[in-house]
């Protein structure tokens, strides 16, 4: 039997030169990305013959959920099998609630952030991820990673129009799957998809600072955040082996030459580990690193898992740790550890699932 191909994997434009005219490719968009229709027989705007022609060729389906876990914070986990039997996860995060006026109406929506994979494992080989664990079984395509957000959407009732965050933060390494990312971006801020602005997606890189010149040259105007996690080269290079191929000061120059909207910062991701990264002399380096670029820091307290060898630190660390930054006026917040109770760290589901 033919193979089927995703037509997630295709930018509007690309599908015009065989379903023509334009018009049906946005008839076509709208089944799928806006009403959430799942199969071709059921898009009654296409003629008959078009819905057979695509049905012979396309699919939409490149993942399906074969297991989620809902924390008590709203957050879900869900773990995706690809359609080679591989898997990957993925999280839903409520981040505001919706709101009432006095009279009842609703004022605005609930605010979700989704957090999705790029790749099937990692070969940055972080200390501290369970991903790094399998190294980098192969990349995703664009059509996978637009597919987690579509399943996502669809599966929860997001209505097309709530703008929902993106952030490449789930299993894998983005930059290390660039071409398929910045597609993934594009087709999913193109206004007959979902529209979401590239100003609302973040790709979170661990620093291969040569692909953050490219992603830079790219000019799609994402946002970038940076896992930096350690302010010498030496503790970098022991959470993070990719510090030994891209060292603090090459990401810092490249990330110097990374255009940003002006009342965007870098994101500066900076995991607090006990007694490893969290003390006041790192806090310092931590200023001083960041001297002259338009930063925000994000501290993360260490999400434990069964046989890792690092463990969380008390908040009262964080707390002064952020009190710290914000004296020598660097914005920082401490990101809210959702879903700890359902493993949210990435990789955390798929390897429990795996061991079950
Ligand atoms: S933390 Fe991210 S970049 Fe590092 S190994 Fe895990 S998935 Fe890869």
């Amino acid at each position: 039997m033919k193979k089927l191909i995703n037509i997630l994997d295709f930018l509007p434009e690309e599908l015009e030169n065989e379903i023509k005219p334009m018009f049906h490719v946005k008839q076509l968009c709208q089944w799928i990305y806006q009403k959430y229709v799942d199969d071709f027989d059921s898009m009654s705007s296409l003629s008959k013959d078009l819905r057979l022609k695509l049905g012979q060729k396309y699919h939409f389906s490149p993942l399906q959920c074969v297991n989620f876990l809902q924390s008590q914070d709203g957050s879900i986990k869900y773990l995706f099998e690809l359609n080679d039997g591989l898997r990957i996860e993925a999280v839903l995060l409520p981040m505001k609630k919706e709101k009432f006026d006095e009279k009842g109406k609703r004022i605005s929506h609930t605010k979700y952030t989704l957090c999705i994979s790029s790749q099937v494992g990692c070969r940055s080989g972080c200390s501290f991820c369970l991903t790094a664990k399998g190294g980098l079984k192969r990349n995703l395509s664009a059509g996978e990673i637009v597919g987690q957000v579509l399943w996502i959407k669809k599966h929860n009732k997001i209505p097309y129009e709530h703008r929902v965050n993106i952030v490449y933060m789930g299993m894998g390494e983005p930059l290390d799957n660039l071409k398929n990312v910045s597609k993934a971006v594009r087709i999913l801020a193109h206004n007959d998809t979902f529209a979401i602005s590239p100003r609302r997606q973040t790709i979170s890189t661990s620093g291969l600072a040569k692909q953050i010149k490219e992603l830079g040259q790219m000019n799609l105007g994402v946002l970038l955040a940076i896992s930096l996690h350690a302010v010498n080269d030496a503790l970098r290079t022991e959470l993070m082996p990719i510090n030994k191929a891209y060292n603090i000061a090459s990401i810092m120059s490249a990330i110097r030459e990374f255009p940003i909207n002006q009342r965007k910062r870098i994101m500066f991701e900076y995991l607090l580990i006990d007694n490893i990264n969290d003390k006041r002399e790192h806090a310092k380096e931590l200023v001083k690193l960041l001297n002259g670029i338009k930063a925000k820091v994000n501290l993360i307290l260490f999400n434990p898992y069964e046989g890792s060898i690092y463990k969380r630190p008390c908040m009262q660390k964080a707390l002064e740790f952020q009190k710290f930054m914000r004296e020598k006026g660097i914005t920082c917040t401490i990101r809210e550890s959702k879903g700890l109770d359902i493993l949210a760290a990435c990789g955390q589901l798929k390897q429990r699932s795996e061991e079950l």
